[in-house]
């Protein structure tokens, strides 16, 4: 198992907003986590990533086997998590450019390397942009496509999605949406390891472009549900969150 969590409970400004969170994803697979506004999907992402505010007061999180209920977030990202922020704060001072050559490994005077250039110009940024601050008067759009981009630099073995949808146009979705699937390439057309993820999302067209293999429901900092995506998304597109806990598709 690659991400392995059990009986998580999360505190956040004295609150308990997790409660027993079981949940484990394996090399190779997506899962999508799903839930109505304040159900407590940023806090597991942040927790998963090991911000200090989330307070874990039961539980272990588990990744390639190590128990990183206690590690920084910068070991944490050192053993292979990636993520992409819901709102992502703005670097003064440090460019689009050099923030890449670092992700990808490169010496900050050399230019930045040809696939790093090619993936800038498909993800629709142009010479000029990558000079400036990161995020420093973005568009919601631009944001998106440059955390993607930031991503693509680093190949995470296993990447986080905030809701990379929100905010974002729908011919910019379809493009974020396909450079996501190649960050959570199952077919091992880039590399050798097998990359995995969680997606946050709303009930969105994103998932019209990324397979996931699992879906999972998050009310009131629980999981109320898990099971097929598809089956899961269509239950709550037809009967909203509670028609699809009630469901007898949950694989409870
Ligand atoms: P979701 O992402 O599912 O919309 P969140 O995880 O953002 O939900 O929020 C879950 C609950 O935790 C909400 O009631 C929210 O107000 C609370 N919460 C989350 N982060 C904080 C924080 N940093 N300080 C105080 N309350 C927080
Ligand atoms: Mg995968
Ligand atoms: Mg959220």
């Amino acid at each position: 198992m690659l991400l392995e969590i059990e009986n998580l409970a999360v505190e956040v400004a004295g609150k308990r907003v997790l409660k027993d969170i079981n949940l484990s994803i394996d090399e190779g697979e997506t899962h999508v986590l799903l839930g109505p506004n304040g159900a407590g999907k940023s806090t597991l992402f942040l927790t998963i990533l090991g911000f200090p505010q989330y307070n874990v007061v039961n539980g272990t999180i588990k990744f390639k086997g190590k128990d990183i209920t206690n590690l920084t977030t910068a070991e944490r990202v050192q053993l292979g998590i990636g993520v992409s922020f819901q709102s992502p704060p703005s670097i003064r001072g440090v460019s689009v450019r050099d923030l890449l050559k670092i992700e990808s490994h490169q010496e900050i005077n050399e230019p930045l390397n040809a696939r790093m250039l090619e993936l800038a110009q498909k993800l629709k940024f142009n010479d000029e942009f990558l000079d400036r601050d990161v995020n420093f008067g973005f568009s919601g759009g631009e944001v998106k496509r440059s955390e993607i981009l930031q991503l693509l630099a680093q190949m995470p073995d296993f990447t986080m999605f905030d809701e990379p949808d929100s905010g974002v146009d729908i011919e910019n979705v379809e493009l974020i949406a396909s450079e996501i699937g190649t960050l959570l390439d199952k077919d091992l057309k880039h590399d050798s390891r097998k990359r995995s993820g969680l997606l946050i999302t709303h009930l969105g067209y994103i998932l019209n472009f990324v397979s996931a293999d699992k879906a999972h429901v998050l009310m009131d900092g629980k999981i109320a549900c898990s099971g097929n995506p598809a089956e899961i998304i269509e239950d709550i597109r037809k009967e909203g969150f509670n028609g699809c806990v009630e469901c007898a598709q949950c694989i409870k």
